[in-house]
């Protein structure tokens, strides 16, 4: 398989990923407690949908048509923003932690990018580079504006008194809690090896 092949791949991947935000991205925005989140994440709704067009414009420089792979990474990620929103923390406190999974979403659409962006500047093709960079641009800067967001929130968050440690409850906190001691001992199995 060519690069090019391994790229389209790649765009297919971020295309299914950005259609996956188009969705997910609301949710965030209607949870967030603090005014300026709600903004930026409704803000960067508008701009995801705005990436999913030049996705379309990059597939027709290649003659492709952009569906056809299903973004499991960003699922899983946007899974982890679902847990967060189901937290029963309170203000602050629930805002932090749809902070984390927000930059976790950026950064792994940053690191796809990136990812692309090489291989379209190895293949010489200019435009794709460029239309690419548009995305990317957008991502690092909603990162950054999530992350000045994130310091007044955190720093009241610090304030708000803490809850005595809670046991896992629903069968999904039990079945995540069990996977991390899998996790934890798959570990320490490879360590020896
Ligand atoms: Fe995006
Ligand atoms: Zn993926
Ligand atoms: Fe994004």
């Amino acid at each position: 398989m060519a690069l090019k092949d391994v790229l389209i791949d790649e765009l297919r991947d971020m295309y299914s990923a950005e259609n996956q935000l188009v969705k997910a991205l609301p949710k965030l925005a209607k949870g967030a407690k603090n005014a300026t989140l709600r903004e930026l994440f409704s803000a960067h709704f508008e701009e995801t949908k705005g990436q999913v067009l030049r996705l379309k414009e990059v597939f027709t420089v290649f003659g492709e048509k952009p569906t056809g792979e299903h973004c499991n990474g960003m699922e899983g990620v946007i899974e982890e923003g679902a847990d967060a929103l189901e937290k029963d923390e309170e203000g602050a406190s629930f805002d932090a932690g749809l902070i984390g999974a927000a930059l976790r979403t950026e950064h792994y659409e940053i690191a796809g990018y990136n990812a692309a962006i090489a291989m379209a500047s190895t293949l010489g093709m200019k435009d794709v580079v460029d239309l690419l960079t548009q995305n990317l641009n957008e991502e690092l800067s909603a990162a950054d504006k999530i992350t000045a967001a994130a310091d007044p929130i955190l720093k009241e968050s610090a304030e708000e008194p803490e809850e005595a440690p809670k046991k896992p409850k629903t069968a999904k906190e039990k079945t995540s809690a069990a996977k991390s001691r899998e996790d934890e001992k798959k570990a320490a199995v490879s360590s020896k090896k």
